[in-house]
């Protein structure tokens, strides 16, 4: 009888593991807070929670600090969710604080009956530094006049605490530079009004602090149209074979001469642009040049920038693009002069463009050369305005010897004729140098006298 009792247990045993087992598990949830820094601010972060079992049951996240302990989410969840993402936004008014030293406690159950009452918890502490406060942020330059596809210029102080600052246009940034004024908190920065960016957008100056608060302000401004051509570009079979097959990088065996053209003129092109990019946006922090830019001596342009270009191949229209830069040209073979002073930073073929040349002249400034039949400079070396860098030729994607000339801010293609213009950079940035430093240099003197 003993023996039965103790048989019966043991199956009673072994089914109510069968049924519980599957009901536990070992493993609590994972827990990430994704946080850039140590540094919390009004930048939103997410915390990520998984749980490979039974799935989640709640989530908790607290922060903690002087003003006490504020609930920023409790989320219970169904059955079988397995994980979460969970984006958080602090918002100091909801707070009504500032900033300071807190904590930040999350903790994620999930649904184990492993615990009679609760399941597996895991808890994760951060020890974060708070701020939530913007920088402050004045923009110091007035009578911004820009054309579109042309060149602007702003001074703007931001608080000490910035750590990245700049011009916003549509999807477009450019960097603001600082160390140029007396006042180390003033900085400049130039940026493009892109030709392709719609006339109504707004231009905006922001500031962004360690902890990722970013201030914007509007800026004041005024827009001048500026009407582009449109042309038709026939283009032979000749000129496919003879001029796109070299440059094009692939083997074109058993493609047409519409889809070479396309390979050449549409994705080699970008690709070429994204070069320029990359080495537009990587300029120096100083200023190289100083006045006007000049104009390929003797040279005149022949085609304009910001062209729409419609191409035809047998009378089909099979591709549009614009033409950012002037083509230049002279006599075959003419040398060409650095447009101002700066440092080489691409020396080198670079597809539709041929051989080419850009000069990084620092603040996000670069020209470009194209087309040149050699080159007389390296990457690295310093020029001075006017002097040789190469030859004009007609390597890459061109129909004759002439120069490709191109100005750029932050890589965006910009028109040439106002950096060629004393009267504009006199205007659009001397002047606005000169009158922040003026500025800022008598509010020094009164606060000195003060004391
Ligand atoms: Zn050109």
């Amino acid at each position: 009888m003993k023996r039965f009792f103790y048989i019966v247990l043991l199956i009673l045993i072994v089914a109510g593991f069968i049924y519980v087992y599957p009901e536990i598990e070992w493993s609590s949830p994972e827990v990430r807070v994704k946080l850039e820094s140590d540094n919390l601010g009004t930048r939103p972060f997410d915390i990520e929670v998984l749980d490979s079992g039974k799935g989640l049951k709640n989530v908790t996240v607290l922060l903690a600090g002087d003003h006490g302990e504020s609930i920023l989410v409790n989320k219970n969840y169904p059955e079988g969710v397995k994980g979460d993402k969970i984006t958080i936004k602090l918002d100091p008014k909801i707070l009504g604080i500032k900033g300071g030293a807190a904590e930040l406690k999350v903790s994620a159950e999930d649904r184990s009956r492993l615990k009679i009452f609760s399941g597996n918890t895991t808890t994760v502490n951060k020890k974060v530094n708070l701020d939530l406060v913007p920088p402050k942020l004045d923009v110091i330059s007035t009578e911004h006049y820009i054309n579109h596809g042309g060149s602007g210029f702003v001074v703007y102080k931001s608080s000490p605490d910035t750590v990245k600052s700049g011009v916003l246009i549509a999807d477009y940034y450019f960097p603001g530079y600082k160390g140029h004024f007396t006042d180390e908190d003033v900085y400049l920065a130039f940026f493009a009004y892109p030709h392709d960016v719609q006339a109504d957008e707004n231009i905006k100056i922001f500031a962004q602090d360690q902890a990722g608060n970013q201030k914007n302000t509007g800026l004041f401004y005024r827009l001048r149209d500026v009407k582009y051509r449109k042309s038709d570009i026939n283009i032979s079979e000749k000129f496919v074979e003879n001029v796109m097959i070299p440059i094009s990088e692939e083997n074109n065996s058993g493609a047409s001469h519409k889809e070479i053209f396309l390979k050449v003129n549409n994705e080699l092109r970008k690709k070429n642009n994204a070069k320029i990019k990359e080495m537009g946006s990587n300029s120096k922090d100083e200023m190289m040049w100083q006045g006007a830019f000049h104009q390929l001596s003797n040279s005149k342009v022949e085609a304009n920038f910001a062209d729409e270009r419609t191409y035809f191949l047998n009378e089909e229209p099979i591709d549009k693009q614009y033409h950012l830069g002037y083509d230049l040209a002279v006599t075959k073979r003419y040398p060409i002069e650095a447009a101002n002073s700066g440092v080489i930073v691409y020396a080198d073929d670079l597809g539709i463009y041929g051989n080419t040349v850009m000069i990084d002249h620092g603040m996000g400034i670069l020209t470009l050369y194209g087309h040149m039949s050699s080159i007389d400079v390296a990457v690295g070396d310093t020029v001075q305005s006017n002097e040789i860098i190469g030859r004009t030729g007609q390597t890459g994607l061109a129909s004759g010897d002439h120069l490709h000339y191109g100005i750029y801010i932050n890589g965006v293609a910009v028109r040439p004729i106002e950096w060629w213009d004393e009267k504009w950079i006199k205007d659009n940035v001397v002047n606005k140098i000169n009158e922040a430093n003026g500025e800022f240099d008598s509010q020094k003197e009164d606060t000195s006298s003060q004391n």
